[in-house]
């Protein structure tokens, strides 16, 4: 069966489930009834892509696991990272930590901080730092999660405070100029953790290639949730931005030495392990 129609019929599959209200499992033990709205506790639903729609990032920019990414983003990507290149302290400190993610490989990274002595007690704690299977971002290609490397200030990956690297910082103010929004903003109604390492693509205007395509996706997004900061033909870039990002507390220095904070202790290795470092 050709990917595309497989991608299709799960997606349906998905929908009239939502639409019954009958729970879909999760993860095991983790049995959850979709909202009125189709929404999966404040996750919108998202059908996989196509195998065949995705190209892989450039080479360097994935931490971890390969970063595959839709195709009709991936000349914006390369513009971005090139923009980013040519500012020191970011370029080549901007990396991908997860990029485009099957509907499995989301099961895998949603259930697997889900228990006893993990990270969340249940799927509902879970979903307010990542996506259920079949309702994550990450499964149209459109998605990534930046990081940086090497840390900073042992600020780990998908952490707030990469708000607050440079890295993290040239991208709220120059992202949205790659046709990239921050899906998740601070204080979003979808009752979503702040990630300002995860971003979309949707093109900067709606006439460029693709950009039909990606905003068709996430029009219900855009319209009821929407993304800051965002995509210049929806919002002026200079528009300042409706949260304060907290300043670091400067780094103590002894004998002209930084005194860094500990790096947070490793999390307990998932089980069953996600191939990737981590994930929001
Ligand atoms: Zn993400």
């Amino acid at each position: 069966m050709p990917p595309i129609l497989r991608s299709l019929i799960a997606f349906l599959a998905l929908a009239s489930l939502a639409a019954s209200g009958a729970a879909e499992r999760l993860c095991p033990g983790q049995d959850v009834a979709p909202m009125a709205d189709g929404r999966m506790l404040g996750h919108l639903p998202y059908a996989e892509a196509p195998t065949g729609t995705l190209v892989s990032a450039p080479a360097g920019f994935a931490i971890g696991a390969p970063c595959y990414v839709h195709r009709d983003m991936a000349p914006d990507l390369n513009r971005l990272l090139l923009a980013a290149k040519g500012t020191p302290g970011v370029g080549m400190a901007l990396r991908a930590v997860s990029c485009f993610r099957s509907v499995e490989h989301q099961r895998l990274v949603f259930c697997s901080q889900i228990g006893p002595r993990k990270r969340c007690a249940n799927a509902a704690e879970r979903a307010r730092s990542v996506g259920p299977p079949g309702y994550s971002e990450h499964a149209t290609g459109y998605a990534i999660d930046f990081g940086a490397r090497p840390l900073v200030g042992g600020c780990g990956d998908v952490n707030a405070c990469f708000a607050q690297t440079p890295a993290g910082r040239w991208l709220i103010a120059h992202a949205p100029e790659y046709g990239f929004e921050l899906s998740f903003p601070q204080g979003n109604a979808q009752g979503v953790t702040w990630e300002p390492w995860h971003w979309r693509w949707v093109g900067i205007s709606a006439l460029e290639a693709g950009a039909d395509k990606a905003r068709a996706l996430f029009a219900r997004a855009r319209a009821s949730f929407p993304a800051y900061p965002r995509t210049p033909d929806a919002s002026p870039l200079l528009a300042p931005l409706p949260f304060a990002i907290p300043t670091p507390a400067p780094t103590p220095v002894i004998n002209g030495v930084p005194i860094l904070p500990p790096k947070p202790k490793p999390a307990p290795p998932p089980s069953p392990k996600p191939d990737s470092p981590s994930v929001d």
